[in-house]
């Protein structure tokens, strides 16, 4: 049996897979089963943050799993106690948590949030408030707070105690903050699963005011927006708040499995020994490979970002057949006039690996991506949303 044929026979029908199987990649470009090539502006869902094959990144990966590829907790590791130090040092958090995913990193916060709740105000202090339309994760908990009815139909009853209000309703927030007792606020800066909108700077400006006063904590959830994707290290940087957690994953790990939950001056202290634990959480290998990416996110890196990301916008803007351009950075929604199924496997066949999410064409292109290769695929996706219907 081929590839497709093993797949469908033995794994889990849960992913809708494009019918492609890719099998190598350099950079931008990646290859299929047939060695056709292809522009990729998707970099497995925002983690390959430089493309596939990335020297630098496999240098440090390979460098440390001739040393250890794995030691457990239970002993020191140099690559995640320099990750740690160097990712406080350029958020200002405290004391971080190593995971191996988004969702982890999420659970993560919630733990320390009504921890920390639960010894400040009390027990009954448990509630937290999410956004609809949020992603946060696939687990019992993170799905709860996820604020999608569609995501939670067959896994009821979920984790109680999850609150949703109105993205860009100050009102909607602070309604729940009079009604229940609340530990923590939780958000996506730029929702991405959601359609990539991002928030208003009022309504997160208003958010962490209320949070500061009410010693509600701000929770951010930088998972998708985070490690240089949005032109800035974390897009919380963007909106000038200090959340008092932070949690992010896909790109900081380069490719292999990495989640971390940063805390800050509020919650440093909160979580004790026994409290929680990963049995994989800081892989040295992870760590390694984190090292590089992050050293690498700098202010020339972001000038690209902002650089690039300013061209999508203004090339895809009121053209033929693009109702709506949104988002933030490298993390880009576009809203087509032909059905969006139709758009994105004519793309592939002319070359370009294009995202989608929530009815939208989704654009998660390597911070790296070189312009020429940029051009050819945007020029590709003007083409294809401007045909006739
Ligand atoms: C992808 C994503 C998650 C979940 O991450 P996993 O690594 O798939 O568990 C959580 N939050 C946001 C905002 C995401 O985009």
């Amino acid at each position: 049996m081929d590839t497709k044929q093993l797949d469908e026979q033995y794994i889990a029908h849960t992913y809708a897979r494009f019918p492609i199987e890719i099998v190598s990649g350099h950079g931008s470009l990646l290859y299929d089963e047939q060695g056709r090539e292809y522009i990729d502006l998707g970099t497995g869902i925002a983690v390959n943050i430089f493309g596939v094959a990335d020297a630098s990144w496999i240098k440090a990966v390979n460098a440390q799993m001739h040393k250890v590829q794995h030691t457990s907790n239970l002993y020191y590791a140099a690559p995640c106690a320099r990750l740690a130090e160097k990712l406080c040092q350029r958020t200002g958090m405290k004391k971080v948590f190593f995971g191996n995913s988004g969702a982890e990193a999420n659970e993560c916060a919630i733990k320390v949030a009504r921890k920390y709740a639960a010894e400040k105000k009390g027990g009954e202090y448990y509630h937290i408030i999410t956004l609809h339309n949020s992603f946060h994760g696939r687990t019992i908990t993170t799905l709860a707070a996820t604020g999608q009815d569609s995501f939670h139909q067959h896994f009821l009853p979920l984790t109680p105690g999850f609150l949703y209000a109105d993205a860009n309703d100050l009102q909607s927030v602070k309604k729940l903050v009079d009604e229940y007792k609340v530990a923590a606020i939780l958000l996506e800066c730029v929702q991405g699963e959601g359609g990539v909108l991002p928030l208003d700077y009022a309504f997160v400006q208003g958010l962490a005011e209320l949070a500061a006063e009410q010693d509600i904590l701000l929770l951010v959830d930088e998972v998708q927006t985070g490690n240089g994707r949005t032109g800035s290290l974390y897009a919380y940087m963007q909106y000038n708040i200090q959340p008092d957690i932070v949690s992010t994953a896909k790109g900081l790990g380069g490719g292999l499995p990495l989640g971390v939950c940063m805390l800050g001056d509020k919650v440093e202290t909160v979580l004790e020994p026994g409290d929680h634990g990963s049995t994989f959480g800081g892989n040295p290998l992870s760590c390694a490979g984190a090292i590089d990416i992050l050293d690498r996110i700098d202010e020339s890196l972001l000038e690209g970002v902002k650089e690039r990301s300013a061209y999508i916008f203004r090339e895809l803007s009121g053209c033929k057949g693009i109702n709506e351009v949104t988002g933030m950075g490298l993390m880009i929604g576009v809203t087509t006039a032909r059905p969006l199924a139709d758009v994105v496997a004519e793309c592939r066949e002319q070359g370009v690996l294009v995202l989608t999410a929530h009815g939208k064409m989704r654009l998660l292109p390597a911070l790296n991506i070189p312009m020429d290769l940029l051009k050819k695929a945007v020029d590709i996706i003007k083409n294809v949303c401007a045909q006739e219907i």
